[in-house]
């Protein structure tokens, strides 16, 4: 199989409770492709600026992730985004976002990139999501993200795009906000009904749903004592997620599939809070997220035993 992604390659300023990075590489394709390039070889697409240095190349191109299709623009600047964490890491206020070279960035693929088998759309400019997966047209799965940015700022691009795949994960929240539902579960049937067939709410430290015409699953997220920075946990956990349906050959993408993606998704969402940034994923290995995915297993066996109730 065969994985592209389109989404924002960044440099991000990062505050939380636990310190701070001015300048460190991030965008919601960087994490996806990162955390994906467990599962397959992953083509991110977008462009960067030449303040993109050797360095960021190289973190890209962790575990064999193609860079052919990530554009250098001369004379331009990467997309740029400044977040501030509240104490208890929930809640983020964004600061600054500068599109940069995505301002006029039109994506066109490789014929290697357009022959994906998954395609992941990433949080970028709606219109470019649209844009790309007009492009892929074979993709047997293809699922995106998006955030509160583009609801206010772009809502009928998004809502074409969101018509157009197989899969959406947004927040719980974001959810409410893009339907106007109460709830998360009356969201996602109204998302149900635009035409993917599967909803993943992301619920930040409290896990991930998941939402299909076959049924409802659930995942808390995994236990850690410390969090460090959320940057990132979101694309992460796409990056698992979608990466673990890539991998799977041409078995059936139905919701026990998806939910078994899901431990996938968690446990990579998971090592990225451990560290700012990219800073842990890049150097994690196969052995740790294996050994994560096992854990959780273990800790929500759910194996009750029928009983006969009073009443
Ligand atoms: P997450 O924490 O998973 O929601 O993703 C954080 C990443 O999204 C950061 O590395 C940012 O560079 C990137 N990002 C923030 N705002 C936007 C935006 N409006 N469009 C695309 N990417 C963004």
């Amino acid at each position: 199989m065969s994985l592209t992604v389109v989404g924002s390659l960044a440099f991000d300023a990062v505050k939380t409770p636990f310190g701070s990075r001015e300048r460190m590489l991030g965008g919601a394709a960087t994490h996806f492709s990162l955390a994906a390039s467990f599962f397959d070889e992953v083509r991110p697409v977008g462009p960067v600026g030449d303040d993109f240095g050797p360095e960021d190349w190289a973190v890209l191109q962790t575990r064999g992730t193609i860079t052919d299709d990530v554009e250098h623009v001369p004379g331009g600047k990467t997309f740029f985004w400044a977040g501030e964490y509240s104490d208890n890491l929930n809640d983020r206020v964004t600061h600054v976002t500068d599109l940069n070279v995505f301002a006029d960035f039109q994506p066109k693929l490789s014929p290697a990139a357009q022959e994906c088998d998954v395609l992941f759309l990433a949080n970028i400019q709606p219109d470019l999501q649209l844009g790309v997966r007009e492009q892929c047209h074979r993709a047997r799965f293809v699922a995106m993200d998006s955030m509160n940015f583009w609801i206010d700022s772009a809502r009928e691009d998004l809502e074409r795009t969101i018509r157009s795949v197989d899969c959406l994960i947004l927040n719980d929240e974001e959810l409410e906000q893009l339907t106007g539902k109460p709830t998360t579960v009356a969201a996602a049937e109204e998302i149900l009904s635009w035409g993917p067939r599967a909803v993943v709410a992301k619920q930040g430290k409290y896990g991930a749903a998941l939402f299909s015409d076959a049924g409802f699953f659930a995942l808390p997220a995994y236990p850690l004592a410390e969090v460090i920075d959320p940057t990132g946990a979101g694309d992460s956990f796409a990056g698992g997620f979608v990466g673990y349906v890539a991998a799977q050959g041409d078995e059936p993408i139905d919701h026990d599939l998806l939910a078994r993606a899901m431990a996938y998704g968690t446990a990579l969402a998971s090592y990225n809070v451990e560290e700012f940034g990219t800073e842990r994923v890049a150097r994690l290995t196969a052995d740790e997220v294996a050994a994560r995915v096992a854990d959780l297993q273990r800790m929500t066996r759910f194996d009750l035993a029928p009983l006969t109730l009073r009443g």
